[in-house]
């Protein structure tokens, strides 16, 4: 059976102080964490924050991106070896690196590769766009997905987990049905069969991104290939955030 998952990406949100106060509004909400696992990704300038705060919970905190390399001379980059020694996850290929960085496949590839390598869960972004989703191509997804997932070793299985998120979902309000995401989803799944082989492509956890909040969550980790979610908007306000997770909590899988 697959954990459910629910991870928040603050993006470029926040100033110190407002970072501490949310780490710790969620950590002193009654929200049970046995049914479902919480990770947070705020900017790596307040990940020792968060690790020191959370230190005595099982809320698990992610990087929103990282370099290739583990050292050497890259100028303002952050390396997954450096990463590993604060937090357990990376987002990796958002559809906002994509788009405003212009990371390319073959970057992310690497990233992909290099993140793994170091024992981080991967949280691998991957999206259709407005266009093509009108003209409902998500075959796009798939595309970036094998280009992404280039030479992982079968042993790096357990590190991937994929995001599945619309680019015309992304902090647009108008999320997908949990009928189109299932869908894709399960494209998805079908394809990391060929990758990984279909046991291992079984317990892979698949999430959906896209203008969730606590009226639609419950709603996506219903449908039978999605285990979860992730958040932008709705991750940096508290009370929104705790009342998704208490209601992904309720879903039975
Ligand atoms: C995201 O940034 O990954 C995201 C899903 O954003 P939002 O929830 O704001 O649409």
């Amino acid at each position: 059976m697959r954990r459910k998952i629910v991870v928040g990406n603050w993006k470029m949100n926040l100033l110190e102080k407002e970072a501490e106060e949310l780490i710790s509004k969620i950590k002193q909400s009654q929200i049970s964490l046995a049914l479902t696992d919480i990770v947070i990704c705020p900017p790596f300038l307040f990940i020792p924050k968060a690790k020191e705060i959370l230190s005595d919970t099982v809320i698990k905190i992610g990087a929103q991106n990282c370099f290739w390399e583990n050292e050497g001379a890259f100028t303002g980059e952050i390396a997954p070896a450096q990463l590993k020694e604060l937090c357990e996850y990376v987002i990796i290929g958002h559809s906002e690196r994509r788009r405003y960085q212009k990371e390319t496949d073959e970057e992310i590839n690497k990233k992909v590769l290099a993140a793994a390598g170091k024992g981080l869960k991967v949280i691998l972004c991957v999206g259709e766009s407005l266009e093509d989703y009108r003209k409902g191509n998500y075959e796009v997804v798939i595309d970036q997905l094998i280009a992404n997932l280039k030479g992982l070793l079968p042993d790096m299985a357990d590190k991937i987990i994929i995001a599945y998120e619309p680019i015309w979902a992304i902090g647009s309000g108008e999320a997908a049905t949990p009928e189109y995401a299932n869908k894709v989803a399960t494209r998805i799944r079908q394809e990391m069969g060929g990758i990984l082989g279909k046991e291992t492509a079984s317990n892979l956890r698949i999430l959906y991104g896209g203008s969730v909040n606590r009226d639609n969550a419950s709603q996506f980790v219903a449908v039978a290939e999605i285990d979860g979610l992730l958040i932008g908007g709705a991750s940096i306000k508290p009370l929104e955030f705790i009342e998704i997770i208490k209601n992904v909590n309720k879903v039975k899988t």
